[in-house]
């Protein structure tokens, strides 16, 4: 019985080598999959995801119009894609659909929550319909597990205000544990 998955991480946690990893797994035995990304992130060039491993491949793009159930996935073993916190939640509903009515599998990696520790719509969607749900484990500076993200400035300083997308410098971005996210609140 295919489902809807969602591996969640913070940044810097190693999804898309995973993502790519699984890609490599069926096609090795045989079975094509389809991969997406966000057509907002183009940090590599439009509709690639790259591992930080520096494997690259091309993929989809989705963007908000996107529709998951207008496509043609014949031959296909399953959905992979990357990004997801940027899907819609109607996105979210047509993939969980694609899966129980055509018995595609669908692999969905993403963030949870954004810099101000706010949920990402997407996220929070798959959070809610996915059927397998797993958290990908990265490690905060201080040794704790990171589960929550900050955005700084060009020169370091910690933003706390700003539109929840702003894709392109990823050094702007850090990963922490909960505990420096509100340690570095008051600063
Ligand atoms: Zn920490």
């Amino acid at each position: 019985m295919a489902k809807l998955f969602y591996r969640y991480a913070a940044m810097n946690s190693g999804k898309s080598t995973m993502l790519l990893q699984i890609a490599h797994n069926y096609e090795a035995m045989g079975k094509p999959v389809r991969l997406y990304t966000a057509a907002i992130d183009d940090r590599y060039g439009q509709g690639k995801i790259t591992s930080r491993l520096n494997i690259q491949r091309d993929a989809d793009t989705f963007d908000a119009a996107h529709d998951f159930l207008a496509g043609d996935y014949s031959g296909q073993a399953c959905l992979l894609l990357d990004e997801a916190q940027f899907l819609t939640p109607e996105q979210v509903r047509q993939l969980h659909r694609l899966a129980h009515t055509r018995q595609l599998p669908v692999i969905c990696f993403g963030l949870r929550s954004d810099f101000r520790g706010e949920p990402f719509p997407g996220a929070a969607w798959l959070l809610a319909l996915a059927e397998d749900i797993e958290e990908i484990k990265t490690i905060c500076s201080c040794g704790r597990k990171a589960t929550m993200h900050i955005r700084t400035d060009a020169t370091g300083q910690r933003l706390h205000q700003g539109p929840q997308v702003e894709i392109g410098d990823e050094s702007r971005y850090q990963a922490v544990c909960a505990e420096c996210f509100y340690a570095g609140e008051a600063a």
